[in-house]
């Protein structure tokens, strides 16, 4: 019997409630739905909405279980914003009717566990892309289930990246420790495999990063290329779509390269997507060739940026990014 089967079943299972959520609110208007945190990032109703259907599904399935999710109730709270609670309480009302507006604040602060080594907890990125979500782009709802600090289970939905260029809806992903990775179409249907490219010339490759040159060095990204020789156009897209990308084969590498001296990169825009793209093979490193360590918290404090790929060029493509980041160090 192979382990973490029903919290598959129950983590998919809200992941596509999530994902009829954030549906439905993007086909409203997103600038009325939307705050700014006191970090000056957006948030969405999608956001805390998606997080509140989240948790409590994998809640009713798993009494008292953790999680450690991205957003939390303060700027929700300010009474400035009571106008948006209530649009909030409409839109979980449509999945879930049973919950108020004072449930709904409840089940969000249920988010708030710490993560460690210790024990199992989920990590929850609600609307990961958020500025993706807003520009109906790419976006993901992110869920991860870690256990002793590792992670053992991560599920990506893409509601605006289709399964194939045949197909209009949206996909799903998911990866269980040693157990593969598999696509299937966001609304139903059946399971396929995934796998990274198998290239093992670095030429072929084409890398995937951020749109938002805020969050990696664009600049740096295209040094590494043209060390490695490639030539296809860089593939810009929000969210841990770009972790479905690779671990699909449609995009040979992710780099993520720091921008920022300080910036700690958050589990929950990492824990699902590694996974996945591990279990398709890929391999996942930060810059300086380090595993990433889930274990130390909400972030990833032990590590810097993120280079992946599938196995057979990741070691011409970790040369390259110590070449170039050597010669260019980060801010
Ligand atoms: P992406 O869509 O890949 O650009 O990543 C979106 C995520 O970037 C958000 O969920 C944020 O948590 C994260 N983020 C915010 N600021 C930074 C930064 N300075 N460097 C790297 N990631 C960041
Ligand atoms: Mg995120």
């Amino acid at each position: 019997m192979e382990i973490y089967q029903k919290e598959l079943s129950v983590g998919i299972d809200a992941i596509k409630k999530g994902a009829l959520l954030a549906q439905a609110v993007a086909k409203g208007f997103l600038s009325e739905n939307t705050l700014e945190k006191k970090d000056h990032s957006p948030v969405t109703i999608a956001d805390y909405g998606v997080q509140t259907v989240v948790i409590s599904e994998v809640r009713k399935a798993f009494k008292d279980c953790l999680f450690v999710a991205e957003e939390d109730t303060s700027d929700l709270e300010n009474p400035s914003n009571r106008n948006l609670l209530e649009k909030l309480e409409n839109f979980v009302q449509e999945q879930l009717p049973e919950l108020n507006t004072d449930d709904i604040l409840e089940v969000l602060k249920q988010g708030q566990y710490q993560g460690g080594s210790e024990g199992a907890f989920w990590t929850l990125d609600p609307i990961d892309g958020t500025k993706g979500f807003i520009r109906r782009e790419q976006y993901a709802l992110a869920l991860a289930y870690i256990v002793n600090g590792e992670v053992v289970l991560g599920i990506l939905a893409c509601p605006n990246l289709p399964v194939s260029g045949f197909n209009t809806g949206g996909s799903l992903y998911y990866g269980v420790k040693d157990q593969g990775a598999f696509m299937m179409d966001l609304s139903g249907g059946e399971r396929t495999s995934i796998s990274c490219q198998k290239i093992n010339d670095p030429k072929e490759a084409n890398f995937c990063e951020s749109v938002e040159s805020g969050h990696s060095s664009h600049d740096c990204s295209q040094k590494i290329a043209n060390l490695l020789g490639v030539s296809s156009p860089p593939l810009r897209m929000d969210s841990q779509c770009k972790y479905a990308a690779v671990a699909r084969g449609e995009a040979s590498i992710y780099l993520r390269l720091p921008i920022r001296p300080d910036y700690e990169e958050k589990i929950w825009d990492h824990a699902a997507g590694a996974l996945i793209l591990e279990e398709a093979g890929g391999v996942i490193h930060d810059i300086a060739g380090k595993s990433l360590d889930f274990s130390l918290g909400k972030t990833l404090k032990a590590n810097r940026g993120i280079v992946a790929s599938g196995a057979g060029i990741n070691q011409a493509l970790n040369s390259a990014v110590k070449n170039i980041l050597d010669k260019h160090p980060n801010p």
